[in-house]
């Protein structure tokens, strides 16, 4: 027997408690029992505890197909207005489940959460909003994981710090001390193994040198002629005097074209070479 029409103050105070978070049984709308809000609520389509859900559509879970296909979360979609009306993140996430499109690596992460209790969140909030200023997302989770539980993660702290609007920007998260500290361990990393790849270069390019040295030297003893030879000015070891040993110069002077052997080795003339492109400035290699 249908009953008294819902009026728009009732209906309004059903949207309000929905959204408070109260089920039918906990409700205070007139005189209205627990399965007429329930009813009601469900006919308007409204979400909430224990509302019954209108069957999905095949259109609507087509576009839900489509939402996740284009990288959306439960939460987004849920979010978006004019999308899929009346579903909450709850429902979209179970659908998801049951449709075997939810995001495994989310679902697992998500899965392996452990909740922080009420007193510990407090305790958390505290602890981000004494460091938020000064440490790093990355700092702060080291630091509370150090002696207090449940551990948290890089990632974790930074959601907490966007909830509390006190999430501080990367230009500024540069320029903590911790940041500056570990930009410089990375670039002395990146330093000592830019000389180990040069001085493997080096090392690679003068053993191919004395190879080529000693086969020309051999090679004009057979010959029967000797070969001739120049000391480096800045090394000292001898070597042909010849490219690719030495640089060849050749110079144009009122008598004619004039060729020299160059005074320091071609090792040398390389390691001279890098040594002012250093002083320069950043050397790539
Ligand atoms: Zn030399």
């Amino acid at each position: 027997m249908p009953g008294k029409t819902w009026d728009e103050n009732e209906i309004e105070r059903l949207r309000e408690l929905l959204a408070q978070g109260l089920s039918a049984s906990e409700m205070q709308i007139g005189s209205r029992t627990p399965a007429a809000i329930q009813n009601k609520a469900a006919r308007l389509n409204f979400v909430g505890d224990g509302i019954s859900r209108k069957p999905w559509s095949r259109d609507d879970r087509g576009l839900l197909r489509r939402l996740v296909r284009e990288g959306q979360t439960a939460a987004q979609i849920a979010s978006a207005p004019n999308l899929l009306l009346g579903y909450s993140r709850n429902s979209i996430q179970k659908k998801l489940g049951r449709m075997s499109l939810a995001d495994r690596v989310r679902s697992r992460r998500a899965r392996g959460v452990i909740r922080l209790t009420t007193q510990q969140l407090e305790r958390f909030h505290t602890f981000l909003l004494a460091h938020a200023a000064r440490c790093t997302p990355e700092q702060i989770a080291l630091l509370w994981s150090q002696d207090n539980l449940p551990p948290v993660s890089r990632r974790r702290v930074v959601y907490h710090l966007q909830k509390l609007e006190v999430k501080r920007s990367w230009a500024e998260v540069m320029q903590m001390p911790y940041s500056k500290a570990k930009q410089r361990r990375v670039s002395k990393k990146a330093t000592s193994s830019r000389q180990r790849r040069w001085a493997a270069y080096r090392k690679n390019q003068e053993d191919g040198l004395k190879d080529l040295a000693r086969r020309r030297r051999r090679a004009s003893r057979s010959r029967g002629k000797s070969l001739s030879e120049r000391v480096c000015r800045d090394c000292h070891s001898r070597w042909p005097a010849t490219e690719p040993f030495f640089v060849i110069y050749s110079k144009v002077t009122s008598s004619g074209q004039h060729r020299y052997v160059g005074r320091i080795c071609r090792m040398c003339r390389n390691r001279r070479r890098r040594e002012s492109k250093a002083r320069r400035g950043p050397v790539t290699v």
